[in-house]
C-alpha cells in the first residue's frame, strides 16, 4: 500500500515550499488510493517555535489537504510527534552499536574545531569520517570498558554513525533517476546525542520504517542526505521506501531559492497563514483574499504539469492526473503574477450570487445599503477586472458615492460645447421611463444619431459625470445600475 508522509519541523510558519510537498505527498496517495499522514519533526529542541505546529495543521486544513493520520487523529502508528517517541530512539541507535554500523565519539567543540580549521588551512573541506574516526579518541579507539566508564560518569558523547569506506552507491531517485554518491565524502553524521535525543536522520529513518511509508516525497535540499538514509536502512536490515526530491522553487527574480525576505520585499505571500512575530507580521494566501483552491492550483503546477496546456485543475483532477513521473527535475519560479492570475480564474468561476455574498460585508461597514439584485448586476460587470474580492470596492465605489473628483487628464474631453450637450441629455433621460441598458442605449443613441451628434462628444464626458474618470464597464450599464435620478443629479453636478 502507498503510505506517503509530510515531516515538517516545527520551526516557524510553513513556507510554500512546505505546502507543495505536502500537496503532492496528498495527491500522490490520492492517486494510488494510499495514505498522506504527518508527523511532526520537533527533536531539534533548540528549534522550536510556538505556536509553529498549529499553524500546519491549520494552514493544510484552510488548503483542504489535511491528511488522514497524525496527532490526535487515527494514530495507527502513534504518537505521531517524535518528541513523544523520543524513548524508542535510543534502542536503535544501541542496536548500530550493537552491528558496527555506529561508535560514540566523545570530540569537544573545541577539538572539533580545531579539526575543522587545521582542514581549512590545508585548503580542504573537512569530512569527519574514517580518517578522523579511526584516530581520535572515541569507541573504535577505547576498550569497550573504557568507553563504558566515560558514558557512566557523564562525559558528554555523541553517537555517530560509521559510514562504509571507498564504496560507490547507486542510487534511485523517482525524479532524478540514476544518482551516484561516493562514500568517502560523506560525514560520519551524529544520530544519537547525549542530551538523550536522536537527530533528524535516525529519528526520521526509524519512524519512516515504523510508519510503513512507501515512499519519500520532499524538497531537493534533501538529496544529500538520500546516501545516508539509504545506508541507514541498509545497516538496519530494512526495505529502504522509494525516493522523489521535488525541484526548488526559485525567486521571481535572480537567482536561488525562494525565501520568506523574497515575499516581504515582494509584498507577496509566501506563507499559507498570516504569521506574526514580535518582529512583525508576515503576510499570508489566507488574510490576502486567496481562494485556497487557487493556491493549490497554482503550486500544483510549480514543477509539474499533466504534459498539455491545460492550467485549471481542481484538487479531485490534479490527484486524477498527479504523477511523480511528470515531476521536472529543474527548479520552478515562483510568479506572483501568475498566482493572482490563478485567483482570478477561480474568482470569476463564482456565481455573481456568492460574489455578491462575500462583497456585502464591506459595503455594510460603509453603511451602504443595496438591493441584492443590483449588487449581484454591479458585481457581474466589474469582476471581470478584479483578482481578489478586496479588489471590488476599488472597481466599484461610484455605484455607491458620486465622483467627488475628476481624473484631471480625462477632464480634457470636457469641452466649451459640453454642457450644452449635456443638458440636452439629461431631458432625454428624463423621458426614459424604461430605465434599463438597452433602452437606454437605443434612445441615446437615437438622440444622438438624429442630431448628428458624434459618439465621443457624448460618452466620455458621461462617462466622466458618473464615474470621475474614464473606466467602468459598459456606460448603460453603469446607468441603469445607478437609476435615473442619481443619473441626473451627478451630470447636473459635473456641469456645475
Ligand atoms: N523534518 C524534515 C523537514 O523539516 C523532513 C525532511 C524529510 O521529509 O525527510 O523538512
Amino acid at each position: 500500500q502507498v503510505r506517503v508522509r509530510f515531516a515538517p519541523s516545527p520551526t516557524g510558519p510553513l513556507h510554500i515550499g512546505g505546502v507543495r510537498t505536502a500537496l503532492f505527498n496528498y495527491l500522490f496517495a490520492k492517486k494510488h488510493g494510499g495514505v498522506f499522514y504527518l508527523r511532526i519533526e520537533d527533536t531539534d529542541q533548540n528549534r522550536f517555535v510556538p505556536g509553529a505546529e498549529q499553524y500546519i495543521f491549520e494552514a493544510l486544513e484552510w488548503l483542504g489537504i489535511a491528511p488522514s493520520e497524525t496527532v490526535g487523529k487515527n494514530e495507527k502508528f502513534g504518537p505521531y510527534k517524535q518528541s513523544e517517541r523520543k524513548d524508542l530512539y535510543k534502542d536503535y541507535a544501541n542496536q548500530l552499536i550493537n552491528s558496527g554500523w555506529a561508535y560514540y565519539a566523545f570530540d569537544t567543540a573545541e577539538s572539533l574545531d580545531n579539526l575543522r580549521k587545521s582542514s581549512e588551512a590545508e585548503g580542504k573541506t573537512f569530512i569527519y569520517n574514517h580518517s578522523v574516526r579511526d584516530v581520535l579518541d572515541n569507541s573504535l579507539t577505547n576498550s569497550a570498558e573504557k568507553t563504558a566508564e566515560r558514558i557512566a560518569t557523564g562525559e558528554d558523547y555523541v553517537i555517530r554513525f560509521k559510514t562504509p569506506v571507498g564504496e560507490t552507491l547507486h542510487l534511485n531517485d523517482i525524479i532524478r533517476g540514476d544518482i551516484k554518491f561516493e562514500t568517502n565524502l560523506l560525514d560520519d553524521k551524529v544520530l544519537f546525542k547525549s542530551d538523550g535525543m536522536p537527530t533528524y536522520h535516525l529519528a526520521n529513518i526509524v519512524d519512516d520504517h515504523l510508519m510503513e511509508t512507501s515512499h519519500v516525497i520532499r524538497g531537493e535540499e534533501w538529496l544529500p542526505s538520500m546516501p545516508l538514509h539509504v545506508l541507514l536502512y541498509r545497516a538496519f536490515n530494512w526495505e529502504a521506501p522509494e525516493f522523489a526530491h521535488l525541484p526548488l522553487i526559485l525567486k521571481p527574480v535572480g537567482n536561488g531559492k525562494l525565501s520568506k525576505r523574497d515575499g516581504d520585499k515582494l509584498g507577496f505571500p509566501v506563507f499559507p497563514l498570516e504569521w506574526k512575530t514580535e518582529e512583525g507580521v508576515s503576510s499570508g494566501y489566507r488574510e490576502n483574499g486567496f481562494f485556497p483552491e487557487a493556491v493549490i492550483n497554482f503550486l500544483a503546477l510549480l514543477g509539474w504539469n499533466d504534459g498539455t496546456d491545460k492550467e485549471l485543475f481542481s484538487l479531485d483532477e490534479l490527484a486524477e492526473s498527479f504523477d511523480l513521473d511528470r515531476v521536472h527535475k529543474s527548479g520552478a519560479k515562483f510568479d506572483p503574477e501568475k498566482n493572482k492570475w490563478f485567483n482570478h480564474q477561480y474568482l470569476i468561476a463564482q456565481s455573481d450570487e456568492s460574489l455578491a455574498k462575500a462583497f456585502a460585508p464591506v459595503l455594510t461597514e460603509k453603511r451602504i445599503s443595496i438591493e441584492n439584485e443590483k449588487l449581484v448586476k454591479i458585481v457581474a460587470s466589474i469582476k471581470e477586472r478584479a483578482n481578489f474580492v478586496s479588489d471590488f470596492w476599488e472597481l466599484s465605489d461610484y455605484f455607491f458615492v458620486a465622483p467627488t473628483s475628476y481624473d484631471e487628464k480625462a477632464a480634457k474631453n470636457w469641452k466649451e460645447e459640453t454642457p450644452g450637450l449635456m443638458n440636452q441629455l439629461i431631458s432625454v433621460l428624463e423621458n426614459i421611463s424604461d430605465f434599463t441598458s438597452a433602452n437606454i442605449e437605443t434612445v441615446v443613441k437615437d438622440w444622438m444619431t438624429t442630431n448628428e451628434i458624434g459618439m465621443g462628444k457624448v460618452m466620455q464626458p458621461l462617462r466622466l459625470s458618473l464615474v470621475g474618470a474614464l473606466k467602468g464597464p459598459h456606460l448603460f450599464d453603469i446607468l441603469e445600475l445607478i437609476g435615473k435620478e442619481e443619473t441626473i443629479k451627478r451630470i447636473h453636478k459635473a456641469i456645475q
